[in-house]
C-alpha cells in the first residue's frame, strides 16, 4: 500500500540581500535578512561568489558562536577554519564542514588563496533548547566523501545530507532536524523528485539555470515550498540548485550577532560569557 503523493508548490520566492561581514567579505543574505529573516530551523543562508580577492581576503577574523550550527559548503576556492579548542583544517572544493558550536567556540574562517574563484554557502542551522549548550563538535567531509548519484536522464546529485529516492545516503548524521541537503544538477527538460516529511520545512535555491514551478525560479533566487511529501522539479534550462529540507524546531529564537538563543537572558549570559 503505497503513500498517496502530496506535492509542495513554490510559496514565496525570496532574492536575497547584498552585505558585508567578517572583514569585508561581500555576499547575498539569502534567509537572515528583511526579506526571510528565518525558514525554521534555519537562520540564515548566505551565498559567496566572487573572483575578486578584495571581496573575500579579509575573510572571517575569530569571532564565537553558541546556540546552533554552521554548514559551510563549498564549490570553489579554498577556506582555513581554526578554532579555540585547537581544531584546525582546510575546506576544499566539494567539501562540506558541518559545525556544531554547541555551548560556544571562537573560530576564524579565511580565505586559503590570494586569487581565482570563492564561491560557496554558509547555512546556520539552529539547535533544540536541550542541546544549545552541548559540546562543540564538527563533521567534515571532503568531496570525495559525499556521494554523487548518477541518474539515467543526466541529474548529478551530490549527497551532503538525507537520502534520496534511489536510496544515496549523505554522510550528515544529524537526529535533531534529520536534514536533507542535495546539491544537484538537472539537465534541460528533466525533472527530479524527492521524498520528504509531510511538515518539514524546505527550499530551493538556484545556483545556475532556471527551474519551472508555478513561476519560473531563476538563479540566484530561493523558493519556499509548503507542506508535502513529494518535492517534484523541472529543468527549464540545464539547472543547478540546492535542495534543502528539515524538521522545523517551534521554539522561541533570541538572536543577536553570532549568538542563537531561546530567551535574552540566555543571549546576553552569551555576550557576556564571550566578552562582547
Ligand atoms: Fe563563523
Amino acid at each position: 500500500m503505497g503513500v498517496e503523493k502530496q506535492y509542495r508548490r513554490l510559496t514565496q520566492l525570496i532574492t536575497g540581500n547584498k552585505t558585508t561581514d567578517g572583514d569585508g567579505v561581500q555576499l547575498t543574505r539569502i534567509i537572515g535578512s528583511r526579506s526571510l529573516m528565518m525558514l525554521d530551523p534555519f537562520l540564515l543562508l548566505d551565498s559567496f561568489g566572487t573572483d575578486k580577492p578584495q571581496e573575500y581576503i579579509g575573510g572571517f577574523p575569530p569571532h564565537p558562536h553558541r546556540g546552533f550550527e554552521t554548514v559551510t559548503y563549498l564549490l570553489e576556492g579554498r577556506m582555513r577554519h581554526k578554532d579555540s579548542a585547537g581544531n584546525e583544517g582546510v575546506i576544499e572544493p566539494g567539501g562540506v564542514q558541518w559545525m556544531t558550536a554547541g555551548r560556544g567556540i571562537v573560530h576564524s574562517e579565511m580565505p586559503e588563496q590570494q586569487e581565482g574563484l570563492l564561491h560557496g554557502f554558509q547555512l546556520w542551522v539552529n539547535l533544540p533548547a536541550r542541546v544549545k549548550m552541548t559540546a562543540p563538535a564538527y563533521q567534515e567531509f571532503s568531496a570525495d566523501q559525499i556521494p554523487v548519484e548518477q541518474r539515467d536522464n543526466g541529474a548529478k546529485v551530490h549527497v551532503i545530507a538525507g537520502q534520496t529516492n534511489q536510496g544515496t545516503v549523505g554522510p550528515v548524521i544529524n537526529d535533531f532536524i534529520s536534514p536533507v541537503y542535495l546539491d544537484v544538477f538537472l539537465p534541460a527538460g528533466q525533472e527530479f523528485e524527492q521524498t520528504v516529511t509531510m511538515d518539514d520545512n524546505a527550499f530551493v535555491y538556484v545556483i545556475e539555470g532556471e527551474l519551472a514551478f508555478s513561476e519560473p525560479l531563476m538563479a540566484g533566487q530561493l523558493g519556499i515550498l509548503n507542506e508535502g511529501n513529494t518535492i517534484q522539479i523541472k529543468a527549464k534550462q540545464d539547472t543547478r540548485f540546492l535542495l534543502v529540507a528539515a524538521m522545523p524546531l517551534n521554539e522561541p529564537v533570541v538572536r543577536g550577532g553570532p549568538f542563537v538563543m531561546n530567551t535574552q537572558q540566555e543571549l546576553e549570559q552569551a555576550f557576556a560569557d564571550f566578552g562582547r
